[in-house]
């Protein structure tokens, strides 16, 4: 098929790409987002088989990496949701293998009679894709074995590190200007390789496992960049248009999540963040009030509004559909049930919307954090369901508190306060959290799932014994 026809398919793609980046934007559309980004890629793949350089080969080799491909991924599809973080470092780490091997490729056929010679423009791009690729490869790795545990997650670091991460950089940039200048010092391509391998491990090391989730979003971007250095080199437009998706997408993301989790966005473009501050030593005695899911039941029959706050001990104790019951009960009274959403509850962005959604809670009464915050003063009840650091009014007040800076939900400026947790063991942060020991505030102890289950079952009848 000629040119003009696959690039009429690549132009279909590219726009059913930014359709879904577009409708993955909001709850009600991310569904048509994922089949949209689905069938951009489809049609993607379907038009470069198209390519007449491909169909003078033959698809022999392709089909056997369709197999492969689809052997592993099919099964890393099946992964619960909490490890979804670490699945999707995984798919990093082979889309930068696969562009790091596609330059590696590319640079020893430029020598060979079949391959096209390199111009500088050409050899500068390669270089960006096998630098960029192979950082993301092992940096990937190593993210997602911190997230599973499989290497140790705490930050190791040293002193100069920085300055060795920079001069590693600095030495193979400096390799890709000579290569790209001059092609023939052939020798300095490996090296830059194994500058490349090496600086994406060295890059990951000092951060901490917990806040993987950020790095592996910067992870992406770098994947993308590289991809979009690809297409530079292969002359592939669509790659272009994808790779820069990809790439502004994920940065984008990283500087929401920094912003949310009120990180410095240049430490994670250097690394060297997420030791965990220690939680300050004084302990001070104090005494919360505690409630029993019957009151809390009563409680909120009372309420003409209730807002509730999911958090990470939600997803744990896998309490949404408990939680959509109780929704069920609390809206048959005429009570109005909005939920409070923190981009960064949980541990992944729209970690609690999935939940939600799951549980089909209706996306109309999922709120972001800026729209609901205005409306907590006149909130009857706020109920937080397994949330901490999201809802710590020290992020507000305490300049020395780790969070500091960190937007919260106004959870503390409602009417009252409810808040399911087990003990008052802190959260990620490791800090005490002042909501609990407010004059309006109860706490119900208890898994998650269990207390909205019984505030269900009293609210039902099944329990009442009155
Ligand atoms: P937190 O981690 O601050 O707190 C969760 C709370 O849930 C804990 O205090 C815990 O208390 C409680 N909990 C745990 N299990 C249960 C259970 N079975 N039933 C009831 N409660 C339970 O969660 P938040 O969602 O408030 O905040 C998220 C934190 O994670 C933030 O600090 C954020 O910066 C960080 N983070 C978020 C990422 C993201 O992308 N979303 C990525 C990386 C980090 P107890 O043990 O007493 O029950």
């Amino acid at each position: 098929m000629s040119n003009y026809y696959i690039n009429i398919v690549y132009l279909i793609s590219a726009v059913l790409f930014v359709f879904s980046l577009k409708w993955m934007n909001d709850p009600q559309t991310a569904r048509r987002g994922v089949i949209s980004g689905v069938a951009a890629m489809l049609v993607a793949v379907i038009g470069t088989l198209m390519n007449p350089a491909i169909v003078a080969v033959n698809y022999k080799w392709i089909a056997l990496a369709v197999i492969v491909g689809t052997v592993v991924g099919v099964p890393l599809s099946w992964v619960p949701l909490t490890a979804v973080p670490q699945r999707t470092a995984l798919s990093h780490a082979f889309g930068g293998l696969a562009a790091g091997l596609v330059g590696v490729a590319e640079f020893y056929l430029s020598f060979s009679s079949s391959g096209h010679e390199l111009g500088h423009f050409r050899a500068a791009a390669l270089c960006a894709e096998v630098l960029l690729g192979f950082l993301t490869f092992t940096g990937s790795l190593m993210a997602a074995g911190k997230l599973q545990e499989i290497i140790p997650t705490r930050p190791i670091t040293y002193k100069g590190q920085n300055l060795v991460n920079i001069g590693l950089l600095g030495v193979a940039v400096i390799g890709c200007i000579v290569l790209s200048i001059d092609t023939n010092y052939k020798f300095i391509f490996p090296v830059i390789i194994f500058l490349a391998l090496l600086f994406g491990v060295l890059l990951i090391i000092p951060i901490g496992g917990a806040d993987m989730p950020t790095v592996i979003s910067m992870l992406n971007a770098y994947a993308g960049l590289s991809a979009v250095a690809m297409g530079f080199v292969m002359d592939n437009k669509l790659l272009i248009i994808a790779g820069a998706l990809d790439g502004s997408s994920g940065l984008i993301l990283s500087i929401i999540m920094c912003k949310a989790m009120n990180r410095s966005f240049t430490n994670i473009l250097f690394g060297a963040f997420g030791q965990v501050q220690a939680a300050s030593a004084e302990t001070q005695q104090r005494t919360v009030k505690s409630a029993t899911p019957e009151d809390a039941a009563q409680i909120m029959e009372q309420a003409a509004k209730v807002v509730i706050v999911p958090g990470y001990g939600m997803a744990v104790a896998q309490a949404q559909h408990r939680v959509k019951e109780l929704y069920d009960q609390l809206t048959k009274r005429g009570i109005i049930v909005k939920f409070a959403i923190h981009p960064v509850a949980g541990r992944m962005p729209g970690h609690m919307n999935v939940l939600l959604a799951e549980a089909n809670i209706p996306y109309t009464d999922l709120v972001e954090m800026d729209d609901i915050n205005p409306e907590m003063p006149q909130v009857d009840v706020a109920l937080v369901v397994g949330a901490n650091d999201v809802v710590n009014p020290a992020a507000r007040t305490n300049k020395s508190s780790p969070i500091y800076g960190m937007p919260i939900i106004d959870a503390d400026k409602a009417k009252s306060c409810l808040a399911i947790k087990r003990s008052m063991n802190p959260g990620f942060a490791g800090i005490e959290n002042d909501l609990y020991y407010a004059e309006k505030t109860l706490m119900v102890f208890g898994d998650a799932k269990a207390v909205v289950g019984d505030i269900v079952k009293y609210l039902a009848g099944e329990n009442n014994s009155h």
